[in-house]
């Protein structure tokens, strides 16, 4: 296979592989407190925070709107983790490393460029296309849904993992669960929940003790993640936003 062709599929299957990190990396350390903080601070709190699912999604162009932008040591972060991955697999299946760097920031610098402009409309070219417009709505169907729509460049892995959720989709759900409550389904959901806890490993089993334990583990974690989550916000000084928000 000629060398530019084994780079270009390489390179494809980082932006696939892209896909899914971007899900992974938003869903596990931004909107999940973990050690360090500092991800879900800047986006969970502050990003989130400042733009949220309604007009205040909108940035004005003139305000400066660096808590869209991830920090700058994020691109140099990517490329230095997946570096040996690149080599291993070069190694392997040779004319594939510079294809998959390339891409991978490549991927980044879109996923940037692009959150930018979903946030802050200015009449840039890229808003004149139907498909720009459907990843904008896209992502502010995460803030306001913020365990949706994980992906802001390609939603390819929040359609595999069944967190995509469009306007449509939405008003589905909303339609299906007033007909389920309407039809005292809900009721019968909440019998079946009783049935399963009754299935639960009696308390002095081996399976008892693990389950014990782990619900004690959760539970720690839980109040772990509380505690630093009020802790940060009690903490972090919110930047003003201007009040005018364009309209789009
Ligand atoms: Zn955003
Ligand atoms: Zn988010």
């Amino acid at each position: 296979m000629p060398a530019i062709v084994s780079q270009v599929l390489s390179g494809l299957f980082w932006i696939v592989y892209g896909s899914f990190f971007e899900w992974y990396w938003h869903r596990f350390w931004m909107h999940e407190v973990r050690k360090p903080t500092e991800a879900f601070r800047g986006h969970a709190i502050v990003h989130h925070g400042l733009y949220k699912g309604d007009d205040r999604y909108f940035v004005p162009k003139e305000e400066h709107a660096q808590h869209i932008l991830l920090k700058p040591y994020a691109l140099p972060a990517i490329v230095v983790v997946h570096l040996p991955i690149v080599f291993f697999i070069e190694k392997h299946i040779p004319h594939t490393a510079i294809g998959g760097i390339t891409f991978t920031i490549l991927y980044f610098v879109i996923y940037e460029y692009m959150h930018w402009n979903m946030h802050v409309p200015r009449d840039h070219f890229v808003e004149r296309f139907k498909w720009f417009h459907f990843l904008r709505q896209h992502h502010k169907l995460h803030h306001q849904h913020p365990q949706k729509n994980f992906c802001v460049l390609l939603p390819l892995a929040d359609a595999v993992c069944g967190t995509m959720v469009t306007d449509q989709s939405l008003e589905r759900r909303r339609i299906e669960r007033e007909a389920e409550i309407a039809a005292g389904k809900l009721q019968r959901a909440g019998k079946n929940i009783k049935k399963s806890e009754l299935a639960k490993p009696a308390p002095n089993s081996i399976a008892g003790k693990i389950a014990a334990f782990r619900a004690d583990r959760a539970a720690k974690r839980h109040a772990w993640q509380i505690a630093t989550v009020k802790h940060m916000v009690a903490n972090t000084t919110m930047p003003e936003r201007k009040l005018k928000q364009p309209q789009k």
